[in-house]
């Protein structure tokens, strides 16, 4: 037990007390209670209004902690913010060995739980762990982010609020042609800046006239479920979104992926790296199967088991192994594309970081600030 705040006497006798009616708690927390106002010898939390410190039974991570509610920015209005989280690696394993107490079990032994796990899909037990996120977005990112449905979303009600008038903008880095290669995606390199700079003073025009109409439409009152409809979809919204750890790990792996979006991906980037910190065994898991291992196809199998063979509890080469061909690789049943993806496959791909950066971290209301400020100001006509 740290302290009690603001006017409370902190005696020792009061101190054992608190301590007393909260049970050996473990961790320190701030509730405020509306109940008994005004009761000076009222020990209880339940039956005070002063802010006091708690301590919480729950399992907590100091590096989750230390995150906790601070909000980090992504693109340019964008964010996430950790707002709250249930469990960590030790609730996994917990999960899995459901006669197990806390703390009876090294974290190699968790280590090697949790990886096993993960390796063969055992997925309930990581469905006991439990993210609760903020998030700031682009309509056209969260219009991806949405089609994982295994979480729970409360958004803005723009039928209900007043937009902030936030637009993305990408940086002239990301502002490229449409990939040669790959349909869905852009090219590595940027376009031209005269093309981008053509490109931002078009957006832009669009951007204040759809501005202006909303304000206008604001102004005559009109309803704003109806205001709202032209505003682009560069419109900056917001959510609550609530998913157990199975589910973030598979919304991770596609949305960290290469063949995702950059923009969500910059989102998956910092949620990773708020996972790292509340289950980073998990974490660890999930890189060196999900992101840095690869599922193989029978043909690729048979490929490989072609070159290769078990040998004395380790690997050879196959006698007289010494390649195959695209044609081979064709004969074991690989289609052109399939040959291309399995030679991406054996490169090693380089470890991912994931760390956050705590000099990024806001605070709430510094956020918040600037999502008030960017809410237009009606001067709404009287009917
Ligand atoms: C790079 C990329 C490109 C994409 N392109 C397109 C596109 O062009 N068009 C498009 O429409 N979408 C596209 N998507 C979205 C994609 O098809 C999935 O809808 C999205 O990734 C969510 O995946 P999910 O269904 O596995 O996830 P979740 O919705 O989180 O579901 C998780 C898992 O739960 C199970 N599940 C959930 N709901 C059901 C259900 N109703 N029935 C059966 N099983 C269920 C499934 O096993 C599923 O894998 C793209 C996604 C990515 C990553």
């Amino acid at each position: 037990m740290r302290a009690i705040l603001n006017r409370w006497p902190t005696t020792r006798k009061q101190t054992r007390r608190l301590r007393r009616c909260c049970q050996k708690p473990t961790q320190v927390q701030r509730f405020r209670c509306l109940k008994n106002a005004g009761d000076p010898n009222a020990l209880h939390p339940q039956r005070t209004d002063r802010l006091v410190v708690m301590e919480t039974k729950r399992p907590t991570v100091p590096e989750a902690e230390e995150i906790l509610g601070g909000y980090f920015p992504v693109l340019d209005h964008g964010f996430v913010a950790l707002v709250d989280y249930m469990g960590t690696d030790g609730d996994i394993e917990r999960a899995a060995r459901v006669s197990y107490g806390a703390g009876t079990r090294k974290v190699s032994q968790t280590r090697g739980l949790v990886r096993y796990l993960q390796r063969h899909a055992h997925t309930t037990p990581s469905e006991m762990v439990e993210f609760k996120f903020h998030c700031c977005m682009p309509m056209f990112v969260a219009r991806q982010w949405v089609r994982h449905r295994t979480a729970s979303v409360n958004e803005l009600s723009a039928r209900y609020s007043l937009l902030p008038l936030l637009f993305y903008r990408p940086e002239q880095p990301n502002f490229a042609h449409q990939s040669r290669v790959n349909n869905q995606g852009r090219e590595a390199e940027p376009a031209p800046t005269a093309l981008y700079r053509e490109a931002v003073a078009r957006w832009d025009a669009l951007r204040e006239g759809a501005a202006e109409a909303y304000g206008w439409l604001l102004e005559e009152n009109v309803a704003r479920e109806l205001a709202r409809i032209d505003l682009p979809l560069s419109t900056y919204t917001q959510w609550y979104w609530k998913i157990d750890l199975h589910n973030l790990l598979h919304f991770l792996t596609l949305r960290v992926d290469a063949h995702a979006q950059w923009e969500i991906r910059e989102y998956g980037r910092v949620m990773a790296g708020m996972l790292e910190r509340v289950a980073p065994l998990a974490f660890e898991a999930w890189l060196d199967y999900n992101v840095l291992g690869t599922r193989l196809s029978g043909g690729e199998r048979a490929a490989l088991a072609k070159l290769l063979k078990p040998e004395e509890g380790g690997l050879a080469v196959r006698d007289g192994a010494t390649g195959l061909s695209r044609r081979e690789l064709g004969r074991l049943g690989l289609a052109g594309r399939e040959i291309r993806e399995l030679l991406a496959k054996i490169e090693t791909p380089e470890r991912p970081d994931f760390s956050l950066d705590l000099a990024d971290m806001r605070d709430a209301r510094e956020m918040a600030a600037k999502m008030d400020t960017a809410v237009p100001v009606v001067d709404r006509r009287d009917l």
